[in-house]
This record gives structure tokens, sequence and C-alpha cells, in this order.
């Protein structure tokens, strides 16, 4: 009986050493995979960027980002003002882009018709390269009639989900008292109010307009703070208050050649920390020109010919193009005494960490670096 019990107990703790252990490989199998996986994520991520990553500047090791792009514009097709002036040379902008380093560009929309076009525009020239906005932009709220901006919303969120990864923002949207003869203040306020809701439903950030509305484009995103996540002032002009006033509310600052026109510009951008930043073309609009402040700075210049003796190999008089980013990017350094390329990381990874969190998340603390080292072929991606 002593003996059938003894061997009745030995078999149990032996079963349970057996559950026990198949329990631990199993964790430990589970571990591996877990581990496997991140490291299939980061190779995979190593590979897109290697093949983002200009190849006819090598030794250039700066990346960009350029967060507000217009390029649904008629000018990218060759029509200033209704008149055709050369054939559309978009592909040669984007080739020009990407040698600068401009590996990923958001191309802004005002309009819904805009979103659409914008969307398309992505998906045909550079799939997981180019990104979109779906939103109405504040000159444009006169489009939208009070009775018709619930059902308008809608329709912008049929956009978002329609245009699947490619959307990665709401807007551009805000206000815009420099142009009060295009949308009065009346039109423009429920409309931005509106596309706050627009955030809170997708869970998108904000790309956001700002001119001269005396504190109140402050005092709707105060308000409305807890409907959005992260969201982007972009093309900033505003003074050292205005600045301070976007911070508070944990607003990052974009900044392109209209940021950097005049002395006092440049005092306020000084003025922007590099954990806030983030650089951006506005193009076709706001070059930097040699009657701004900022011209001093510049290092890179580009050659330009005027619209009627248009090159592929140039850019047109006063349109402005992605590839110019370089250029911010250098004015901003120089007037913060900081390395272009601490700007431009820091600009690159606030991006990434904004418009693309997920793949931001895998790609560690520096996808700046990540991208960089996948370029030049020297550092593998961490192994954990
Ligand atoms: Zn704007």
């Amino acid at each position: 009986m002593i003996r059938r019990i003894t061997r009745f107990s030995t078999q149990s703790v032996r079963r349970q050493i057996l559950c026990l252990s198949s329990l631990v490989v199993t964790a430990l199998y589970q571990h591996n995979i877990h581990r496997e996986v991140q490291r299939y994520k980061r190779s995979f991520m190593r590979r897109c960027l290697t093949s983002l990553a200009p190849r006819t500047r090598s030794s250039d090791k700066m990346h960009f980002i350029d967060i507000g792009a217009n390029l649904t514009d008629a000018v990218f097709q060759g029509r200033y003002q209704g008149r055709q002036a050369h054939d559309s040379d978009l592909d040669a902008v984007l080739e020009r882009a990407r040698s600068a380093g401009v590996v990923r560009t958001l191309v802004t929309a005002g309009t819904l018709p805009q979103a659409t076009q914008a969307a398309a525009l992505c998906e045909r020239h550079g799939p997981g390269t180019m990104f979109s906005t779906v939103g109405v932009h504040p000159t444009r709220s006169s489009e939208v009639p009070p009775a018709q901006l619930t059902e308008h919303i809608t329709r912008l969120y049929d956009a978002i989900t329609a245009g699947g990864k490619t959307v990665v923002a709401v807007g551009e949207c805000g206000l815009d008292y420099d142009r009060l003869q295009f949308s009065t203040r009346e039109q423009q306020l429920p409309v931005f109010e509106a596309q706050f809701g627009l955030a809170e439903t997708t869970g998108l950030p904000l790309f956001l307009h700002d001119r001269n509305t005396g504190g109140e484009f402050a005092r709707l995103i105060r308000e409305n703070r807890s409907r959005f996540g992260d969201g982007v002032a972009h093309s900033f002009t505003g003074t050292a208050d205005d600045l301070h006033a976007l911070l508070a509310q944990r607003l990052y600052i974009g900044v392109n050649g209209c940021s950097l026109k005049t002395a006092e510009n440049l005092a306020v951008v000084k003025q922007i920390p590099l954990d806030r930043i983030m650089l951006e073309t506005d193009a076709p609009y706001c070059g930097i020109r040699r009657s701004h402040a900022s011209h001093q700075y510049v290092d890179t210049e580009f050659s330009v010919k005027d619209k009627k003796k248009h090159s592929r190999e140039a850019l047109v008089k006063g349109r402005c193009e992605p590839c110019e980013i370089v250029r911010v990017c250098e004015v901003v350094a120089k007037i913060k005494g900081v390395a272009k390329e601490d700007v431009a990381r820091a600009a690159f990874n606030n991006t990434m960490r904004v418009f693309f969190p997920k793949e931001a998340a895998d790609m560690g603390d520096s996808p700046y670096d990540l991208s960089v080292s996948a370029e030049s072929n020297t550092v593998v991606a961490p192994s954990s």
C-alpha cells in the first residue's frame, strides 16, 4: 500500500515536472517567436528604407520628410494661371526631391476634390513614399455652407477611409484672417471646429494652418485639445508669443521659406525647440528668395530657369519644389547654431512619430539614424 502510494506520488511528481517543463519550453518558444518577429520587422524596415534612400548622392547623409507639398497644384502640370507654359514635369520634380534626400512627402489637400486627387497622385507616383491629407482649408470654408457641414464631414470621413494608409492627417484646417475675402471669420470657425471631430473619430493627427488670427487659433486649439492627439501648425509665421502659446498646447511647428522671410521671423524660429520642429516646403509656394533675411544662410543653390525656357533639369523660377527643403534645413541650423544634420534628424524623427507612429515605434529611438545606416550600409539594425 505504502509502495503504491509512493509510486503514485512519484508518478504525480513526474507528471507535474513534465507539465512544468512543457510550459517552460512553450514560453521559451513563444519568446523566441516574439524576438524573431521583432527581428524580421526591423530587417523589413531596413530593406524598405534602403529602397527609399536617394541613390544619386550617397555621400549626403541627410534625409527629409517634406510635411507640406501642394503637388496637386496645376503648376506641376505646367499650367500657370490657366496658361500652359510647359509639359508636366512632376516626375522630374519628384526625382530631384529624391536626389536631395526627400524620402517621404505629405501632399496637402484643402478641399474634398483635392483630397481625392492627392491620394490618387500618391498612389500613382510614390506608393509608400508619398502620403496625403484630407480636410478643408480655412480659405475654402465658404464652399461648405452651415446646412451642409455635417454631410461634408461625413464625406471627408469616407475619403479618409477610402485613402487607407495613404491618408496620414486631417487637414489642412485652421484659420486664416489674412485672406478673409475668400472666407469670412464666421464661415471659417464652424468648419475648423468640425474637423476636430474628424480627428477625434479617426485618431489621425491634425495638419494645421494659422494666419494672423490674434490668438483665436490658439484659443480653439486649447478648447479642443482633448479631441486630438498630435498636431503641427504648418508654415508658421507667428510672433514669439504665438509660438509659445502653441508649444504650450504640445503642437509641433512646421517651418518653410515663409517662416524665414524677415529678421523677426528668424528670431522666432530660433526659439523652436528641436524636439518640436518639422520641415516643409509648402511647394509651389514659400521658396526662399534672395530678398529674404534667410538667404544669407543658404548653402545649396539649384539651377533655375524661367518657365518660358523650361528645362526638366532645372527648377522653374518662382515655383518652389520639395528638393528645396535642404535650404530650409540649412537656414534653421545656422540661426540655431547647430549642425544641419541635427536639424534634419530632429525634424525627421518628430515627423515619423506623429504621422507614422506604428513604424516609428518599430524603428527605435531615432528612425533617422536607422534610415541613414540603411543608405550607407555600414550599421546593422539593433538585434533585439
Ligand atoms: Zn497652409
